[in-house]
Formats: C-alpha cells, structure tokens, sequence
C-alpha cells in the first residue's frame, strides 16, 4: 500500500523506524523486534540505509521481510552516497521486485572522515533531485527528511525550508522529520512550513532515550538540540541506566501526547531496534488501532 494513501484514511498514522544491524547474527534479533513491533499496529515501519559499507544490501532485504513476510507496510530508505543513476536504478528495480512500494528519498550525509558532501561521479548531489528521478519511474510513494531545527548543513532557517519545498515540489508526498526535543521547534517549523505551501503531511520523528552515551552520540551526528532541563536531569541520572530508560520513555510519551493534542499526521518512533519504548509509549497513550 502507498502510505500518501493512509493519510486520507487515518486521523493519524503510527509508525516505527528500524536500522539493519551491523552484525549479521543481529538480524534475527531484530527479526524478533520487528514481530513485537507488528503487534503494536503500525501502519508502517521504516529500514534506514547504511551511511556506506556492508549494511546498505540490507535495507531491501529486511524492508522485503517487513512487507511480504512480516505484512506490515515498508518504507525503505534510500540514499544518493555513492551510487550513480544507473546504481539508484538497479535499487529502485530491486525494491520493486521485492514489491516495496515506499521510499524515503534521502541525500546522506558525507561519507566518513568527509566533511562535505560532494555529488557522486554520474549521480545525484541533493535529494530533491533523488526525487524526481524516482518520480519518473512511476508508482512510488516518496517521502523525504524534515528539519525543525533546519539541517545542519543550511545556510539558515528559512533556506533550509526553501530547499524542502524543492523535495515536496519534485513530487514528495510526505515528510518525516528529524528527531527533536522540543515540540515548539516542530510546531514553528510546520507553521513556517504551512505558509511557504508545503502542503504534504509532516510526520514528527520521535527518540525515546534509552541511554545516556547514545543519545550524546546521535544528536551530535544529526544536530538536534538537548533542552538545558532534559540535559540536566539526564546528566543526574546517567550512573543509573534504568532511570535514565524510564525518564527518557516518559519524556517521549509527555511530547508524543502534546503533538496528538496539536494534531499531527502522524508519530514516527525511532525504536533503536529496540521494542520496549515504543510498546509503553503506544499502550500508555492507547494508540494501538
Ligand atoms: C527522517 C530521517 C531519516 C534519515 N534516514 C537516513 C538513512 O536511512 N541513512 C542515512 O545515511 N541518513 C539518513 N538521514 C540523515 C540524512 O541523510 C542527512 O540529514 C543528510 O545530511 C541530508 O539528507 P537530506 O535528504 O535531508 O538532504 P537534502 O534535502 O538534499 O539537504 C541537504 C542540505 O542541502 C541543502 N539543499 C537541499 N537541496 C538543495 C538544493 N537544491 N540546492 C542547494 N542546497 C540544497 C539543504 O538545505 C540541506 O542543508 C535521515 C534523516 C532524517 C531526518
């Protein structure tokens, strides 16, 4: 199923976003992860692609695995690193076979040990261009990246959105965000959105915390912001893992329960491979369909 299609059936679409594992004996384990995740009801979940190197085959096999075995929706994320047209073609082919009808057009990010993303020899330099190719090969449904922050990378704010609207004008048909912190960010970026007539549906990107070291990690690699409070009482309760899980689930269920109030288009729950918090947060919040 096209997920733009769910858009008009649903109030408010839940999904979960999986990554396929860098060992290989891990993949069961997600497997198993991806069964408890079903049974939450998502109306999809998504399979990153690997920045570079072995995990990159991956994502067609466990978002094919998702779809024809598991039956729940797929969207497959998809990359212009490295890879020429003619490499983005033979992808997209195997996606169809695999009958993956959804993909979240992305540019990636620099390759490792580069700080700038430099277009690849024969390929695609931005992903509203990554778009359009895949708009002209008929019968997907495309989704791109959103920044409530704004990316990184932009030269500001406003650009930053200019530059989504090339992705939504190219022919996407929704947009799932980066993850953030504060819903405030969100709701000025979908404002701002809104008047520059980005008209698609936004979906939040949500991160429950489950570890003090990794939420460092992430949201130095993607940019998000930690809220002063929430880096406060993180720091407080970093010698004790489980409290740091319980209050970061919390922290995603208070934000998850303010964006349904501000009637988003749906929550994107980045699960870490993980079903735990995604199983509290959907129970408590009684978002299971
Ligand atoms: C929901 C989500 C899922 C993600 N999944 C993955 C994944 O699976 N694998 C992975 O490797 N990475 C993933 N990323 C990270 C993403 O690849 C990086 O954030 C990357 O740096 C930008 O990708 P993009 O598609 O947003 O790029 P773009 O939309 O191309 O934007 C990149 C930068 O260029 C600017 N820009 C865009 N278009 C133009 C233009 N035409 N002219 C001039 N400037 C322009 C933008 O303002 C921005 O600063 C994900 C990000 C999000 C939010």
């Amino acid at each position: 199923m096209l997920i733009r299609d769910l858009f008009g059936q649903k109030k408010r679409t839940l999904s979960f976003e999986v990554f396929p594992p860098v060992r290989e004996g891990n993949l069961e384990s997600l497997f198993k992860t991806v069964a408890e995740l079903k049974e939450l009801k998502p109306d999809f979940i998504s399979v990153t692609y690997g920045a570079g190197g072995g995990t990159r085959d991956k994502t067609i096999e466990i978002a094919s695995r998702v779809k024809n075995e598991f039956g729940s929706e797929a969207l497959a994320h998809l990359t212009c690193v490295a890879a020429t047209r003619d490499d983005i073609a033979r992808i997209v082919e195997d996606m169809k076979e695999q009958n993956i009808e959804n993909i979240l057009a992305l540019r990636g990010d620099p390759p490792k040990g580069e700080e700038k993303f430099v277009r690849p020899a024969g390929g695609f330099g931005f992903a509203n261009e990554l778009v359009s190719f895949i708009r002209g090969l008929n019968g997907f449904c495309i989704g791109v990246a959103g920044y409530p922050e704004g990316h990184p990378e932009a030269s500001s704010f406003e650009d930053d959105l200019k530059n989504l609207k090339r992705k939504v004008d190219a022919g996407a048909d929704f947009i799932v965000t980066q993850l953030f912190f504060n819903n405030d960010d969100f709701y000025r970026f979908r404002d701002r959105a809104l008047a520059l007539k980005i008209d698609v549906p936004i979906i939040p990107g949500i991160f429950p915390i489950l570890n003090y070291k990794q939420v460092l990690r992430i949201t130095e690699l993607c940019g998000a912001k930690i809220p002063s409070a929430l880096g406060e009482k993180l720091c407080w309760l970093k010698d004790k893992p489980e409290d740091v899980e319980k209050y970061g689930i919390e922290y995603a269920q208070g934000q998850a329960y303010d964006l349904i109030r501000n009637e988003v288009h749906g929550l994107h729950i980045c699960t870490m491979n993980q079903s735990r918090a995604a199983r509290k947060i959907v129970r408590e919040l009684g978002l299971t369909a």
